[in-house]
């Protein structure tokens, strides 16, 4: 059927190239009869324990399901690879950066944030796009999203922040006051709430939107020099953002929007590439910075540290099984191979933690050996042992370490680089730091007047759900950023909600 696209046409295409049918078996390899009767005693039943294909079967179904993702749980994942088109070995000594026309296998998985594995591709929410470099020295994971910024800036936050996006635990439904309540309470997400109500809330799928690496990172040389970094992709197919009514038409007809333009995009040999890039920033330069550069709240202005041309991002082949390649792909930022390390950037930190924490929930300790995650152009030699699924005991090699009997050994060459660290230990509150200067810049400098109009418009027709004493609080924070922002966010409420609105509201 010509008029259907790859996607819907996968089990034609499967039946194409396969042949024959082939002999179908139990899980133990045995030869089954017939998959369409159960075993009875007499035609009506009752059914026997014997029965060991049904049991077989059953029990195998009875368990299919893994706990989703606390977040990101809907995605779409691709393959393809890493090319460098511009020498940054002067920055990094990482072999994925190693010379101009090398290549490294990737595996990329976009995502909504707050939905549920069943939800709506064409929801506003930020993008994930996480990139996991399978390098000659270990995995290397650039955990990012759609945007340059997040919402908060101390990770302590972020399990409030989420519960706020997600569903109000008495009534289950997405809840307007929980979200403006800690919105506005945390004004440092002013900046990226803007990004997300402006049209980039929305992309149109997940090839026409950039992906940043959000934080700070650190790039270090083979002479152990270090600099701070942050990476960019851009689209090479051109931002495309989709317009509020047809992405809530296409909520309703087509949900997984996202996930088919781009296996159809992909099946058809329009292969999706996005442009790598980094920023370079000194120790000095950040030494000296106005803004604290590793906020991860804010941006680093492209005219002080423009984009450096790196490489070039390209997929070029779907999953061929979504449980196995995508649902069960792990990405960390802690996965840094030599010559990429963390910087101070706190939500960074956190981050580091909890992702590989999510894994061993979700997936089990031995979550590295599922090929997608297995870091299999290196061969891991270490101590770990056995665990749940454990398929490897590394050749009968000691556990133990220090040993003589030719267990693993460290190479100092690979050392971290070393970075004075001081201050005073305690909990420092970051909700007073600089939160709308940046906001300010996007509000005047980035934005058209038509794209302002639409911001304010896709504001007010969610705040407006929220009680008034939120929207009054709300209004306040987006005058701090511009007095114009706040007054037009004010006058669109009002527009919205009539003459008791304009009661509340209008001498803000
Ligand atoms: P520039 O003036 O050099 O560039 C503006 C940036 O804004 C471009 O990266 C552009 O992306 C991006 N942009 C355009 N529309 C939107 C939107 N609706 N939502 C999010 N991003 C958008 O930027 P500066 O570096 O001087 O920073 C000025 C302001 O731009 C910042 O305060 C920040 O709000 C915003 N910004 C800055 C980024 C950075 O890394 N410096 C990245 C993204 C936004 P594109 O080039 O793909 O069109």
């Amino acid at each position: 059927m010509e008029h259907r696209c790859k996607a819907s046409n996968q089990l034609g295409d499967f039946k194409r190239t396969c042949g024959a049918p082939e002999q179908c078996t139990t899980s133990q390899g045995h030869p089954m009869d017939t998959k369409t009767a159960s075993l009875t005693a007499g035609p009506r039943g009752p059914q026997l324990i014997q029965d060991h294909s049904y049991i077989d079967e059953m029990a195998h179904f009875d368990r299919e399901r893994i706990p989703e993702r606390v977040v990101h749980a809907k995605g779409a994942g691709a393959f393809g690879y890493f090319e460098v088109t511009h020498d940054i070995s002067r920055y990094s000594k990482a072999a994925v950066f190693g010379a101009v026309g090398k290549r490294t296998p990737v595996a990329v998985r976009f995502s909504t944030v707050g939905g549920e594995s069943g939800s709506a591709d064409t929801v506003r929410d930020p993008r994930g796009f996480s990139v996991k470099f399978y390098t000659e020295q270990g995995n290397w994971d650039l955990v990012g999203n759609n945007t340059p910024i997040f919402f908060i800036r101390d990770p302590i936050l972020f399990p409030s922040f989420i519960h706020t996006q997600k569903r109000n635990p008495a009534t289950h439904l997405k809840d307007p006051d929980m979200f403006w309540d800690f919105i506005t309470l945390r004004p440092e997400s002013t900046h990226q709430v803007s990004f997300l109500f402006s049209d980039r809330g929305i992309p149109d799928g997940y090839r026409h939107m950039n992906g940043y690496g959000s934080h700070a990172f650190k790039l270090v040389n083979d002479k152990c020099q270090a600099v701070y970094c942050k990476f960019h992709y851009k689209t090479d197919q051109k931002i495309k953002c989709l317009p509020v009514e047809r992405a809530a038409e296409l909520s309703g007809a087509n949900p997984d929007y996202g996930i088919k333009e781009l296996y159809n995009a992909i099946a058809d040999g329009n292969f999706p590439t996005w442009s790598f890039f980094v920023q370079i920033m000194t120790f000095e330069e950040a030494e000296a910075s106005p803004f604290n550069p590793f906020d991860v709240t804010k941006v680093w202005p492209h005219g002080d540290y423009p984009l450096i041309p790196v490489g070039k991002l390209v997929l070029n082949r779907n999953p061929k099984n979504y449980f196995a390649e995508v649902e069960q792909l792990a990405f960390c930022p802690a996965n840094m191979p030599p010559g990429i390390e963390a910087s101070p950037d706190k939500m960074l930190q956190g981050r580091l933690f909890s992702y590989n924490d999510t894994h061993r929930h979700r997936l089990g300790p031995n979550y590295l050996s599922i090929p997608v995650n297995c870091p299999y152009r290196v061969r891991v030699k270490n101590y770990q042992r056995d665990g749940p699924m454990c398929m490897d005991n590394q050749d009968g090699a000691p556990n133990y370490f220090p040993n003589s009997f030719s267990g693993p050994v460290e190479d100092t060459q690979h050392a971290c680089s070393s970075f004075p660290a001081s201050g005073d230990v305690r909990r420092y509150e970051t909700g007073h730091d600089d939160n709308f200067s940046q906001v300010t810049i996007f509000w005047n400098k980035v934005l058209n007047e038509a794209e302002r109009e639409r911001l304010v418009n896709n504001i007010a027709g969610h705040l407006k759900d929220a009680q008034m004493f939120l929207q009054q609080r709300a209004v306040k924070n987006f005058s701090q950023a511009h007095p114009e922002y706040g007054r037009r966010v004010r006058d669109a409420l009002i527009r919205l909600q009539g003459p008791s609105a304009a009661q509340h509201l209008s001498n803000l």
